[in-house]
């Protein structure tokens, strides 16, 4: 796979001796993948996260190119936004669902009352009703 080549980058690689081990268009060094360093994506690929924000998802094609910062510790992988799917949007009952799922974790399985927040798991029951187990028992 061969990714586009950033003008500025093959002019400082190829012409002022500098060693970029994260700009790699063809993928040599890195299996085959194209890598760019951070913020040196060529335009037209976007991150899971870039293709969100304009409501997109990969919708199943392949990563088309990586790029890596922090010393090879952070790689985020590139997708073509041209290949890119409109992300789905939940229906009214998809939305119902997740609704009742969402109110159903801030019931009180002790009181039965429907709280502001969720009620930890950890607890079981509501803040109130575990504050109550607590000073009785303490
Ligand atoms: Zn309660």
């Amino acid at each position: 796979m061969t990714g586009a080549r950033i003008r500025q980058l093959d002019y400082v690689t190829q012409t002022k001796g500098v060693y970029l081990d994260n700009y790699d268009p063809d993928g040599t060094r890195h299996g085959g993948l194209p890598t760019y360093p951070y913020r040196w994506a060529p335009p037209g690929l976007l991150t899971v996260r870039q293709l969100r924000a304009k409501q997109l998802r990969p919708g199943g094609q392949d990563i088309a190119a990586q790029i890596i910062w922090r010393r090879g510790r952070r790689v985020a992988y590139l997708y073509r936004e041209d290949l890119a799917k409109p992300k789905r949007t939940a229906t009214p009952a998809q939305l119902a669902a997740i609704d009742k799922a969402l109110r159903a974790r801030r019931i009180c399985s002790t009181c039965r009352t429907e709280k502001p927040y969720y009620i930890a798991r950890s607890l079981g029951e509501c803040n109130d009703c575990h504050d109550q187990w607590r000073f009785t028992c303490s």
